[in-house]
């Protein structure tokens, strides 16, 4: 890679949970002065404010929004329950188009105890009926497959092969794929289910952050770009090679960093970024 692109921060995008003690407010004062050009916006850091003014203050501090997270949980054993999902995610678009998030990931959920096969078709019920909302609402859904530890009770779709069998299956224009590191590196088909997600055209979303050894949350402890075994330059390679040129969006859950001090922390990811991913 050329000496420019390395000290290039152009797609360098923070979500807002991975400098959670800052308000978001701050974060549109810091972002910008560590390279910072791109915001995905946590619902819980616009709690209290206006969805509208927070974009368009957003903007104003020169970031682009990237998207909002999240939607998605939409298994339950009852029926009552799955259609409250589908509202609440209707809700969660009409937030996003409030905002002026041009899309909303999904950690899809899941139900422990019941079967795998069964959440995985009440997924697809679930997106199917929120899809064409989404779509009038000018706001693409982005299905996040989730690290298979996660099955049990946050996504009941694992690998990138399925979110992708997914997209097909719906064949939606307002559904595709957010491809996160921290849940996909290990798979032995990642390259292969990158290119096809390309292909697909429904490559739209790509979170960086590295696993660490030993973990010793299996939430919280998150790394920093350079810290962990994920080949990132790899993955990075796979997903420019899929025509992907959006955003590289560093999210990190982090108990140990969320208790530093932020501008420090920023200035880390900044260093990081540049150097590992
Ligand atoms: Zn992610």
């Amino acid at each position: 890679m050329p000496a420019a692109a390395l000290s290039d921060t152009a797609k360098l995008c923070v979500h807002t949970i991975t400098t959670k003690p800052l308000p978001l407010e701050q974060a549109l004062e810091l972002y910008p002065r560590y390279g910072v050009h791109g915001i995905t916006v946590w619902r819980q850091a616009l709690e209290g404010r206006d969805v509208k003014t927070a974009g368009r203050q957003i903007r104003e501090a020169g970031l682009e929004i990237v998207s909002l997270c999240r939607g998605g949980f939409f298994p339950a054993r009852e029926a009552a329950k799955r259609q409250a999902a589908i509202d609440e995610n209707r809700q969660v678009v009409d937030e996003a188009a409030k905002l002026g998030a041009p899309l909303v990931v999904l950690v899809c959920g899941a139900v422990p105890g019941q079967p795998l096969t069964e959440s995985r078709k009440q997924i697809r019920d679930g997106i199917a009926a929120v899809a064409d909302h989404a779509r009038a609402s000018g706001v693409k859904l982005a299905v996040e497959p989730l690290h298979p530890m996660y099955a049990d009770d946050r996504s009941a779709i694992n690998t990138l092969r399925q979110a992708n069998d997914l997209c097909e299956e719906l064949n939606h224009p307002a559904v595709g794929v957010a491809a996160d590191v921290y849940h996909l590196w290990w798979d032995p088909e990642l390259e292969a289910q990158i290119a096809r997600c390309g292909k697909l055209g429904r490559l739209w979303a790509y979170h960086l952050c590295d696993w660490k050894t030993p973990t010793t949350d299996l939430l919280n402890d998150r790394g920093l770009m350079g810290e962990g075994c994920i080949d990132l330059r790899g993955i990075r390679g796979w997903v420019e090679a899929a025509g992907f040129r959006g955003f590289n969006e560093v999210e990190v859950f982090s108990t140990r960093r969320w208790g530093m001090d932020q501008r420090a922390y920023l200035d880390e990811i900044k260093r990081a970024y540049l150097e590992h991913a």
